[in-house]
């Protein structure tokens, strides 16, 4: 069935060439116990690796079943030493982490052998050993004899036709080595068992035959086979190992070096915690930020006001670069700064801000109207006028000076289908929201406090440390329209009534009440309110008096008059003004009464970012073509400092991830050294599967799962620690800049690391994998 044509093989290491084989003929039987005499260095082990496939022949042929083996490829080595051969060595070559059972399940593991069924042979050939009891011990809790009887029992679990042994009692006892002699004739029986030995005694005792060697050729046989006739059909199956099977054989592995794999996993995942814990800050930051930006920036409102700064955008890029040099520390040195001429430079520094002229038409104005009212939150605009208004303690009705009020418009809600700016950023303290024209509020502050110069001027008692809500709450003035309140005398108009008491025009029907219906705080987290400290009303309210007043005897006679009608003053002249409403012009007189609509200033408070950007998209389709003149320039502050405070966290987070980066690479270089010095110490393990017919694939793959292993130990321990410590991380931070929760880990981040932990140290590992998948398997076993 087996027979050997003419073998030679030679060694050849740097100029010499050792003959191990000289032209090896034999011929086997199907069942025999063959043993190989010889003294040592006669190439007694060359010709066993030989006819085990272990070692290629350099020329001549095997003939396994007829079929010859010149032609074979790696694959079919591989099936044969896997189905046909079962190896017996001097040094048993367990694997010293796998249990007994283990490893006599391990060829059978290779083949593709059910589970079941595997056990089953397993356990069949540990009894026939007589280790039953011993199954679930690892080698080394075992003796020598017994360690041998294991790899006896490997050798037959897969029922090979040839068993091959190397020396099997070379390191035994004479008493064991009867033992398992006794065992290896028993075995002989139905199959060709080839054994090496330089023991003469045991061989002439248990042989069937005996073949001597000298110097790699057969000098005597005691049973010689003159002429092969078998020639059966010839299959083989073929093997392959599970990623499963790689995965036990090196997590078995590397529980008898937990420490150390520990260690390595600790190591390597220190990359892996330093890129966790700066993305977790940076989300968390960028978290922060977004949250940041709802409840506070976009409360920052888009202004728009008559007079605007044109903002030089080159100027705050200056700036913004200036901030970003500084936070990362990078040289601010200016070639120009700090010079040591003797001269100095004149420089207009009105040259790069310009004051510019917002036309706030009444075509503007309904153009800002009709905004999609889903976009914002509130609107207000507020216009130049001075509303006549009165209070009354029940019998005496007096003026009050509207500016002691801290008048403001409150914004308006145009989307009705949701809460509006007041009702997000105001708390309601007591009454309701204002909702008719005739509707007021009253605004305090934090503390709720309000100056006694507002209360004074309502004609409510300030004199308290405390006022009660309700005695706030409905309380009544009246606005008195223009024709009403102001009367003409001569050429000049005054106030109707007397001053001390205007209880008749007070009680006039034409008189508009006006009651505080609610009182107002700004909400904890609004760190930039809107409306001041006082009352508020509606634009409605303004517009009708606007409306009313237009039409007015005053009005009329102030824009026919060329002084004042109040006064009998003349205007400023034109040099003379300033950018303010309050001098003395023609325009601002006539808009304190009322002839003005045109509003001071309109400012649009969006829902948050998102809208944000549509309503300014908004604001500068109007302005798309215009002539510089025309353009309605508005101003976002908030979008100015986001995009500062954005891109410097983005660059803090480039550089940190760079030097966590920098780490990652460190312990990749490190998974590889770790796996080359474990493809080192493994490398017997790597002989013996060999031996037991694994592919070189199936080696690649053993070193694979290892790799596979410590690196999803160190990427998860990376991110549990990582996770850990975003934990004091946040209390620190909660200390130093009152944010809570500013670390937080995202998942899919966690996720993707692993899986680039993973990936990484399988990199780094594969080159030793390789490395142990190309080690020659004699060599292999030949390592101690
Ligand atoms: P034996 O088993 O009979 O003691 P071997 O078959 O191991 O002898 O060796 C036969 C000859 O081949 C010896 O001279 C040995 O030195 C040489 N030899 C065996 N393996 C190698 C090898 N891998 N490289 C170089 N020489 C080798
Ligand atoms: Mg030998």
């Amino acid at each position: 069935m087996l027979s050997l044509k003419n073998i030679k093989k030679s060694y050849i290491t740097g100029d010499f060439k050792q003959v191990a084989l000289d032209g090896v003929s034999l011929n086997f039987r199907e069942s025999e116990f063959v043993a190989i005499l010889g003294p040592s260095g006669s190439g007694k082990t060359t010709c066993l690796n030989v006819i085990g496939g272990l070692d290629k022949y350099d020329s001549g042929d095997l003939i396994i079943n007829g079929k010859s083996t010149k032609e074979f490829k790696d694959s079919e080595w591989d099936a044969y030493r896997n189905n046909s051969i079962g190896f017996i060595f001097q040094s048993y070559n367990l694997i010293g982490h796998l249990s007994i059972l283990d490893n006599v399940e391990m060829g059978m593991t290779l083949s593709g052998i059910s589970s079941t069924e595997k056990h089953k042979k397993a356990l069949e050939a540990l009894e026939r050993v007589g280790l039953k009891d011993h199954v679930h011990k690892r080698p080394n809790q075992l003796s020598g004899g017994q360690m041998q009887r294991v790899a006896i029992a490997r050798a037959l679990a897969n029922d090979p036709d040839i068993i091959l042994a190397d020396e099997p009692t070379g390191a035994l006892d004479t008493k064991t080595s009867i033992q398992i002699m006794e065992l290896i004739k028993d075995i002989a029986k139905d199959k060709l068992v080839i054994m090496v030995t330089h023991n003469p005694e045991l061989a002439r005792d248990y042989a069937d035959r005996i073949v001597e060697f000298r110097d790699g050729n057969i000098i005597s046989d005691s049973n010689p086979l003159e002429e092969e006739k078998s020639n059966s059909a010839y299959s083989l199956k073929k093997t392959s190992m599970s990623f499963v099977t790689a995965l036990k054989l090196s997590g078995m592995n590397i529980r008898t070096k937990k420490w150390r794999t520990l260690l390595t996993a600790f190591a390597s995942s220190i990359g892996i915690i330093g890129i966790a814990l700066i993305l977790s800050l940076s989300n968390g930051f960028d978290k922060q930020i977004d949250i940041f930006e709802s409840d506070t920036l976009s409360g920052f409102p888009i202004m728009i006001t008559q007079k605007a700064a044109e903002v030089d955008i080159n100027q705050m890029m200056e700036q913004s670069k200036e901030m970003r040099k500084e936070v990362l520390g990078e040289d601010t040195e200016d070639e120009s700064k700090y010079p040591d001429t003797n001269v100095i430079y004149p420089y207009n520094s009105q040259e790069n801000t310009f004051m510019h002229t917002n036309k706030l038409t009444d075509e503007y104005v309904k153009y800002i109207e009709d905004i999609d009212g889903s976009l914002l939150s509130g609107i207000s605009f507020t216009r130049l006028v001075n509303m006549n208004l009165l209070k009354s303690d029940g019998s005496v009705a007096t003026p009050i000076n509207a500016s002691d009020l801290n008048l403001s418009s409150y914004p308006i809600n145009l989307d009705n289908s949701s809460e509006g700016y007041l009702e997000t950023s105001y708390e309601l303290l007591a009454g309701d929201y204002p909702e008719t024209m005739n509707d007021l509020v009253l605004v305090v502050d934090e503390y709720n406090k309000i100056d006694t110069a507002v209360l004074d001027a309502l004609g409510i008692d300030s004199n308290k440390d405390e006022i009660n809500f309700n005695d706030i709450i409905g309380y009544e003035i009246r606005a008195i329209l223009n024709n009403d309140y102001y009367t003409k005398v001569g050429n000049y108009f005054t106030l109707a009534g007397n001053p001390t008491d205007m209880s008749e025009i007070y009680n006039n029907e034409r008189a508009i009440p006006l009651k505080i219906t609610g009182i107002l705080r700004v909400k904890k987290d609004v760190t930039i309110p809107v409306l001041s400290a006082g009352i508020a009303y509606s634009d409605e309210l303004s517009q009708y008096f606007i409306e009313d007043a237009k039409s007015s005897e005053v009005v009329k006679a102030q824009e026919s008059a060329v002084y004042n009608v109040f006064t009998g003053e003349s205007f400023d002249k034109e040099s003379d003004r300033m950018n303010s409403a309050n001098s003395n012009t023609k325009e601002n007189v006539l808009a304190s009464i009322g002839a003005t609509s045109t509003p001071y200033m309109i400012t649009l408070y969006p829902k948050d970012f998102t809208t944000k950007e549509a309503v300014t998209d908004y604001l500068d389709n109007w302005n798309a073509g215009k002539e510089k003149d025309d353009v309605v320039i508005y101003n976002d502050m908030a979008s100015t400092f986001v995009s500062l405070s954005g891109g410097i966290m983005d660059a803090i987070t480039m550089v940190l991830i760079a030097f966590a980066a920098i780490s990652l690479i460190v312990s990749l270089i490190m998974v590889g050294i770790i796996t080359y010095i474990s493809v080192l110490e493994r490398t017997k393990e790597i002989g013996v599967l060999r031996a037991l017919g694994a592919r070189k694939k199936d080696i690649t793959r053993v070193f694979n799962a290892e790799t596979f292993i410590v690196g999803s130990c160190s990427g998860i321990l990376g991110i549990l620690i990582a996770y850990l410590l975003t934990f004091p991380t946040n209390s620190i931070l909660y200390k130093i800049t009152d944010l809570k929760g500013v670390a937080v880990l995202n998942p899919v981040h966690a996720i993707i690391l692993v899986i680039i932990s993973v990936c990484l140290t399988m990199i780094g590992g594969s080159i030793p994998a390789k490395m142990a998948s190309k080690k020659d398997p004699v060599e292999a076993l030949r390592t101690e």
